[in-house]
């Protein structure tokens, strides 16, 4: 596919380096990428994957933007407070490049809408606050097939994790955490306190994780890296990487492929 001269200027800083190159920059143009949670991580994620020319967002999150979520949720400003995220998310995208097609829901991903509101995207990537939503979207990407970037803050700890679990020997996200916090639907940050750079921080991660996937056998930028799991410590700083086995009896990943 010809890419018009127009965007060639925009994503010509992309385009020299070889690691994306025009093939690379088309690929990001084709990818259709569902941001679940467009809170501090969101936010920044969304802001760098439009900035990256992802051709297709789905932005979902039923949340209204507060006067506290300007300290680290980068999208929002104060005209947007008392208006719903995903609304002010699509007018962020609208006067940033009106060429990205955008769909958005504004409603709480749950085990039922799961399907319906992720099925269409090619990957997903959660920045939601709470082990119930994360671990449905978990399970909705492995029943899908469809890829998941998981990314999580709690105070100075960040974590974005590659997941593949629909293929073989894959581990999904709920190998990783288990089946106990299923129940639990718990917003630490209120109660915790956030940095907003750091959350900043995990949240461009997760976007250039999130490119990395794209070009995975288009262009040379690395491996996806299913099943590792990166934690960036804030305070130290420093970040080191985990290796997630395959839960055998896990409830979502073993059970599918079998
Ligand atoms: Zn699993």
């Amino acid at each position: 596919m010809a890419i018009s001269p127009e965007r060639l200027d925009r994503f010509a800083r992309h385009i020299v380096l070889p690691e994306i190159g025009g093939v690379g920059q088309a690929a990001l143009a084709d990818a259709h990428i569902a941001i679940v949670g467009l809170g501090g991580i969101g936010s920044p994620a969304l802001q760098y994957l439009a900035g990256a020319g992802v051709g297709h967002l789905t932005l979902i999150d039923d949340d209204q933007v507060s006067v506290s979520n300007l300290q680290r949720q980068t999208i929002y400003t104060a005209r947007d407070i008392g208006h719903g995220k995903a609304v002010a998310a699509r007018r962020w995208l609208a006067n940033f490049d009106a060429r990205l097609d955008v769909t958005i829901h504004d409603d709480r991903l749950t085990r039922e809408n799961a399907a319906a509101l992720i099925g269409a995207a090619r990957l997903v990537l959660d920045g939601t606050d709470n082990f119930a939503t994360r671990l449905a979207v978990s399970d909705a990407c492995v029943a899908l097939g469809v890829p998941l970037l998981s990314a999580a803050v709690g105070r100075f700890q960040g974590q974005v994790g590659a997941f593949a679990g629909h293929l073989p020997d894959q581990p999904c996200y709920r190998c990783f955490v288990g089946d106990a916090f299923d129940a639990t639907d718990c917003d630490t940050c209120a109660e915790d306190g956030v940095l907003g750079a750091m959350v900043g921080w995990v949240g461009s991660f997760a976007a250039m994780q999130a490119v990395r996937v794209v070009l995975e056998g288009k262009a040379a930028f690395g491996e996806p890296g299913w099943g590792a799991l990166h934690l960036l410590d804030g305070l130290k700083p420093g970040m080191r990487t985990l290796r997630i086995a395959q839960d055998a009896s896990c409830r979502a990943c073993a059970v599918a492929a079998q």
